[in-house]
């Protein structure tokens, strides 16, 4: 008898955590973004009514405060803003860092990334991407008049760069005996730069044009020397999760095929702005 209410007890008791939704205390649940176990994004996104964007926030020009409006702003936010409007949901922006911006996906407390991030196949073992949604390359950003032309000139130099980037890692891999300082964030890296602590910073080409372009005095600054990476970005979404990657595509592709994405180059990197960065001739892939 005492068994069978022993069993009986414990049957409830799970049940009770299955009704609840409940994992263990000390378990991630998550709830925020992930949904119930086995839910897709896309479901739980419709179920919140609030899409959740990992972004950047001192990356000019795609994710960054707006020092007249104090909002988060960019070529990454315009995307994510895209995204939400095509779901009918509204769009809630949480800053992530390049160190940081995996764990914030995978612990689910965002739904996407579209935080600068170069889709690399070492990033892929721990979350998936999307399509490319655009192309750009490493280069450095040095003093105008320092004479350095590229990474050639940086032995035994002293380099600025970011935690958890790929930049860290590409500038030592073609020019290994150069010092590689690593900055929570590009502004940082800019400034030790502007400090004389390091001789040039280096990043994907369209971050140092937003570097350059915001400088008081651009003039000052030069972006110099051969691309040394490729550098495709994609948006970052959590493992295994077809449907949510599958309309993040599509709506990619239909925000490309509608003009909206040129549209959102040239607010961000065209030649009326302070970043211009000619087009390169790249396109979207467009699945027939
Ligand atoms: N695109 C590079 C990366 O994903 C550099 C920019 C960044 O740190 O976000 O690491």
């Amino acid at each position: 008898m005492k068994k069978t209410i022993f069993v009986l007890l414990i049957v409830a008791f799970v049940c009770g955590l299955v009704a609840c939704g409940k994992a263990p205390e000390g378990t991630k649940t998550s709830e925020a973004t992930m949904g119930a176990p086995g839910m897709s994004t896309i479901e739980a996104v419709k179920e919140k009514g609030v899409l959740v964007a990992g972004v950047k926030d001192s990356v000019v020009p795609f994710g960054y405060v707006d020092e007249k409006s104090g909002e988060l702003v960019g070529f990454d936010v315009d995307l994510c803003r895209y995204i939400a409007d095509e779901l009918g949901v509204k769009l809630e922006l949480q800053p992530v860092t390049s160190s940081n911006r995996i764990p914030m996906l995978t612990e689910g407390k965002v739904d996407l990334l579209a935080a600068t991030m170069t889709h690399k196949i070492e990033r892929d073992e721990v979350i998936d991407f999307s399509i490319t949604y655009f192309m750009d390359g490493q280069r450095l950003l040095v003093p105008a008049d320092s004479g350095i032309k590229g990474y050639e000139d940086l032995a035994g130099k002293k380099v600025g760069s970011v935690k958890g980037s790929t930049s860290e890692k590409n500038i030592l891999m073609v020019q290994p005996a150069a010092e590689v300082i690593s900055f929570e964030g590009y502004p940082e890296a800019f400034l030790a730069l502007k400090q004389g602590k390091v001789v040039a910073a280096t990043t994907d080409s369209v971050i140092l044009v937003g570097l350059k372009g915001s400088d008081p005095d651009p003039a000052k600054w030069a972006i110099v020397g051969d691309f040394f990476s490729s550098e495709p970005y994609a948006i970052g979404v959590r493992e295994n999760d077809s449907e949510w990657r599958d309309f993040i595509n599509f709506t990619l592709m239909k925000m490309y095929k509608e003009g909206k994405w040129e549209e959102n180059y040239n607010k961000w990197l065209g030649p009326d702005t302070k970043y211009y960065l000619p087009p390169t001739g790249w396109k979207m892939e467009i699945w027939p």
